[in-house]
């Protein structure tokens, strides 16, 4: 990563200490880096003495529960269960903190409150491409695993921590080593040389990694697992562009009792096999299809997801949507349209 500007973070210290109530506001169906960045920040700004809270468009997974205390939870508010409590708080704030996303839309409920909202705005994010102009500090940078790991070196940089991990809060740590752990997949993908330096630092400060792990990823549903089994071995079809792709219907989801954040990590397993340079998991929801694209080096998941399934994102790790009505007429077109767009995607690759 490039170094962290210190203009940047005088900036910073002074809008922090001329805002009396803040908002925290990340992408729709937060991730564990969401969750993580968000309620990192949220434990920061508790310690300067700010009043704060954490806007979602929708509830979190419940294996990310463990990120909200008790004391925290009072302060996080759900649009989709008290839309007029969470639109109040974006409303209300003098500051607004914008992480993990690059565009407003992508927090589906919560944009148009921030389209209006006058307040001076903030966003640290790690996605290519951000909406810089709508905000008035911007802390963007690709080179990172993840936007906890940005915010871990912004907050290294503040006056408070001076480069001492042991002196940021401990569930600011936690919900850190969290969202990093999570975006890279538990240090498989986007790792870098200050990603490394970020988990050693936290790790020294005694951050309990073990019981982040077990959270992750010990606490699942037996039906889960099975669900895997069946997607793994009866969905996933690959086509002669290596091009591997699982369609998940809204059936199979009630059958095996899916819930948000049980399919998550599971895009990347097609990966594992050689011939398959990208992978595809498309997951039915009310009037779309969700889309979530994997791909490996010297492939592009963010131009597929732009150029044929309405999105972006990383380089190697995007998402996007189908609109039910408009791009495909029912979930039973998702295949034919995944293998036509993906073979014209290929070209460029196959020549
Ligand atoms: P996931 O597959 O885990 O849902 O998303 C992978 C990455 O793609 C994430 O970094 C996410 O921010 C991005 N992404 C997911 N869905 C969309 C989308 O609809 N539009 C854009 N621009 N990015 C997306
Ligand atoms: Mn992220």
């Amino acid at each position: 990563m490039k170094d962290i500007d210190s203009g940047h973070i005088l900036t910073l210290e002074a809008m922090l200490s001329a805002a009396g109530r803040i908002a925290i506001v990340t992408h729709m169906k937060p991730d564990g880096d969401a969750l993580g960045s968000s309620t990192a920040m949220y434990h920061y700004l508790k310690a300067i003495g700010k009043d704060c809270r954490m806007i979602l468009s929708d509830p979190n997974p419940s294996n990310l529960d463990f990120l909200i205390g008790e004391d925290s939870r009072k302060d996080l508010l759900i649009y989709e269960a008290y839309p007029l409590s969470a639109a109040a708080a974006i409303k209300d704030s003098d500051l607004i903190i914008c992480l993990d996303f690059n565009a407003f839309h992508r927090t589906d409920t919560l944009e148009p409150f921030l389209s209006e909202a006058r307040q001076p705005k903030i966003l640290i994010d790690h996605h290519l491409s951000p909406d810089t102009e709508h905000f008035d500090l911007v802390f963007s940078e690709t080179e990172v695993s993840s936007a906890s790991e940005l915010l871990y070196h912004i907050l290294m940089h503040t006056g408070r921590i001076a480069h001492d991990a042991s002196r940021l809060p401990s569930a600011s740590a936690v919900s850190l080593m969290t969202g990093m752990i999570t975006d890279t997949n538990n240090f498989a993908n986007s790792v870098f040389p200050s990603t490394l330096r970020m988990a050693s630092a936290l790790l020294e400060a005694g951050t309990d990694r073990d019981m982040i792990l077990q959270q992750l990823y010990n606490r699942f549903s037996e039906s889960r697992l099975r669900l895997m089994g069946h997607m793994m071995k009866d969905l996933m079809k690959i086509t002669d562009d290596g091009v591997a792709y699982i369609v998940l219907d809204k059936e199979t989801q009630r059958n095996y009792h899916v819930k948000d954040g049980d399919t998550e990590g599971f895009v990347n397993m097609p990966l594992s096999i050689d011939r398959v340079v990208m992978s595809i998991l498309l997951k039915e929801d009310n009037d779309r299809i969700r889309v979530s694209i994997r791909s490996k080096k010297g492939y592009s998941a963010n131009a597929c997801a732009k150029e044929h399934f309405n999105g972006g994102g990383h380089e190697n790790a995007s998402g996007g949507r189908l609109y039910i009505g408009k791009d495909v007429r029912d979930i039973n077109e998702a295949p034919e349209y995944i293998e036509r767009h993906t073979h014209t995607f290929m070209r460029r690759y196959n020549g």
